[in-house]
């Protein structure tokens, strides 16, 4: 094979951040995604989702994609919207879950635009368009062709690819490529995805392949162990914050993700019911994502781990599905202990704001977070504290009990990453690492010492292209311009530094004595203001 026969490999997503997942290979044959994923870090970042792909989209032959997270299918809509018409290879699982969490991405984008457009209105701004629409969302659907782990399919000529179980998501996967060598034996490339942690309650543990050329390998907690919690354990964790709320006779209050995350919920809140570890009582699933979404679950329920309890928690007499805003709005009428999931899983959108609305000033009510919580969200500023706190333009006081549950993780730790990378071994050529923070690369490298030769790790930056050869792989020259400089990747911009800022302004005001105290204060600030620049 020429050189220039040899296949290339483009990193545009998901390099020194966890989303926007997207990588491209491009032979003389053919060009396929793997992945088309949505930014969801930073402002800076999450512009990328206006911009023009670095690609032409009706020039890509085929996508195959990991799993249904947004951050790894949510711009499909839009490359369907701008040309592509190839095939997008997935598990029925993965399927299903995108036949829901599309539409729902689309429908928050809409929801947003709308009320910037209703800003920009009033300031006498041009208005902006939404990325996709529902409907962009839906024209997706026809093109998924199923793929089922273990087979291998025929993508494009002299490519083919065999899916694995990565134990993240329901249906998620990690890639096992093969491309033709023109005479040479296959080249061998495997994609991680998103790779999920051992003991999983709702998955098996992640599989793979062994003896690759080249390995993408994601990075998200390479910097980090979790403290090893069985099931059993984390469940027995659950119950005591349960009867914390019981003793106060007041509601639990559950910001969820709603997929994957609310079903975990479900089965152990299920379980200690049914063994009296805390009392029966109703439990709200209140968002018509995470309803949906458990029905995809209770499908395919003979497919994963726990699925017969799984099916039984989601028959139970206690769990209620709300539909209407109507019945969402009727639960918080009720006294007394009972349990509500509702998302958005950091408190920034959906049902969850109204519950929280509704029980934060009462000093009876828990609230807990099921899962880790970014800076800057809602969720993140009652963990630290905040004694009030704005939702929907109202001042609310916080009372309620606010803890957090971070037990369920849906990826691998440290150790586990490592673990995972070694069973894919021998690993011929480099070792890409990216999905994951700057900490998160450097402390997976840094496991990585005397395992695997350093001088063969690569972590890649945003729009980083290499030609993958048999014997190594070279960069590419780029010669277009960035489409975002290195160092404002996976960082907080000054978007978030403001945010921060005000929120301590806010909380200084808040917290001064008396009147007098909150006049200085603002006064203080008005004259940093006024000598800027001095
Ligand atoms: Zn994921």
């Amino acid at each position: 094979m020429d050189h220039d026969q040899h296949p290339v490999l483009r990193f545009h997503g998901a390099t020194y951040c966890v989303t926007g997942s997207c990588y491209e290979i491009e032979t003389p044959h053919w060009r396929i995604l793997i992945d088309c994923g949505l930014f969801q870090g930073s402002k800076s970042e999450r512009e990328l989702n206006y911009g023009a792909f670095p690609f032409p989209p009706d020039a890509i032959d085929a996508v195959i994609l990991t799993h249904a997270h947004i951050d790894h299918s949510g711009l499909l809509p839009k490359l369907v919207k701008q040309g592509f018409r190839g095939p997008i290879y997935a598990t029925t699982a993965t399927i299903d879950l995108c036949s829901v969490m599309l539409p729902d991405a689309a429908h928050i984008q809409e929801t947003e635009v709308d009320q910037l457009n209703r800003r920009n209105a009033q300031r006498g701004r041009p208005l902006v368009e939404p990325i996709y629409r529902k409907e962009d969302a839906v024209a997706c659907m026809p093109l998924f062709r199923v793929a089922q782990y273990g087979d291998w399919t025929t993508v494009a000529e002299g490519l083919r690819v065999r899916f694995w179980n990565a134990g993240h998501l329901l249906g998620s996967s990690s890639f096992e490529l093969e491309i033709d060598g023109g005479g040479r034996s296959p080249m061998r490339i495997v994609f991680s995805g998103d790779i999920g942690p051992g003991h999983k309650l709702l998955q098996t543990d992640p599989q793979g392949p062994s003896g690759v050329d080249y390995l993408v390998c994601e990075a998200t907690y390479g910097d980090r162990d979790r403290p090893d919690v069985s099931p059993d354990r984390r469940r027995t964790m659950l119950g005591e914050i349960v009867r914390g709320a019981v003793r106060a006779n007041g509601p639990l209050i559950i910001p969820s993700f709603a997929v994957e995350r609310t079903q975990e919920l479900l089965v152990d809140l299920h379980l200690l019911m049914q063994t009296g570890e805390i009392p029966r009582a109703p439990i709200f699933v209140d968002s018509p994502l995470a309803t949906r979404a458990s029905a995809i679950f209770q499908r395919h329920a003979d497919k994963i781990e726990n699925g017969d309890v799984l099916r039984q928690a989601l028959i139970s007499a206690e769990l209620r599905f709300t539909d209407t805003v109507e019945q969402s709005k009727a639960i918080n009428r009720l006294t007394g202990f009972f349990v509500v999931i509702a998302a958005s899983g950091m408190c920034d959108a959906g049902r969850i704001r109204h519950h929280l609305k509704a029980n934060l000033w009462r000093k009876n009510a828990t609230v807990m977070m099921a899962g880790y919580q970014v800076q800057g969200s809602l969720g993140r500023i009652l963990l630290d504290g905040a004694r009030r706190v704005r939702i929907q333009g109202e001042e609310i006081e916080v009372r309620a009990n606010v803890t957090l549950f971070d037990l369920y993780s849906g990826h691998a730790d440290a150790a586990e990453l490592l673990d995972w990378i070694m069973a894919r071994g021998p690993i011929g050529q480099s070792l890409f690492l990216t999905h994951g923070e700057e900490e998160g690369l450097a402390g997976l490298a840094e496991r990585l010492k005397g395992s695997f030769p350093a001088s063969r790790i690569i972590k890649p930056q945003l729009d980083d292209a290499f030609r993958l050869g048999p014997g190594g792989c070279v960069p590419i020259e780029i010669n277009h311009a960035r489409r975002l400089k290195p160092e404002s990747v996976g960082r907080l911009d000054w978007h978030n530094d403001l945010s921060k800022l005000l929120l301590d302004v806010s909380e200084a005001v808040n917290s001064a004595a008396d009147e007098r105290g909150r006049a200085k204060i603002i006064r203080q600030i008005q004259r940093a203001l006024a000598a800027r620049g001095d």
